[in-house]
């Protein structure tokens, strides 16, 4: 490959990964599937959601008072816990509460460093 086709080949690498830390930096993103970062509305709402469950003491913390105030919530849970628990997905569904994925193992990054963050499992290789 000649000079000029290396310096093309290094300009189109240089967009492309500036493109992607742009994409990366956005504050709404998705790779796959649409997101739902706004929506427009002349009401006063708010959106509630809660993490890292599902939980028996997170549920049924939360839930009576959501049921009493008529109001409805976001439950992101985290598959391992929600595998241990599904019929506390069942009730959260049949409640009217929305889940949203919180990933499959939430690793606790409370005081971790990007150099200290921990290797994750990823189970047996084929
Ligand atoms: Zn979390």
């Amino acid at each position: 490959m000649n000079r000029r086709r290396w310096m093309v080949a290094g300009l189109v690498l240089l967009l492309a990964a500036g493109g992607l830390f742009h994409l990366s930096r956005q504050r709404c993103f998705s790779l796959i599937l649409p997101s739902f970062c706004r929506v427009e509305t002349a009401e006063k709402i708010v959106a509630l959601s809660f993490d890292d469950g599902p939980t028996e003491a997170g549920v049924a913390a939360t839930l009576p008072v959501l049921r009493a105030a008529g109001a409805k919530a976001t439950y992101f849970v985290v598959g391992q816990e929600a595998e241990r628990r599904p019929e506390l997905l069942r009730l959260l569904l049949a409640e009217g509460m929305e889940l949203g994925n919180h990933s499959w193992s939430h690793v606790r990054m409370a005081g971790v460093t990007p150099g200290l963050r921990p290797r994750r499992s990823t189970g047996p290789r084929p």
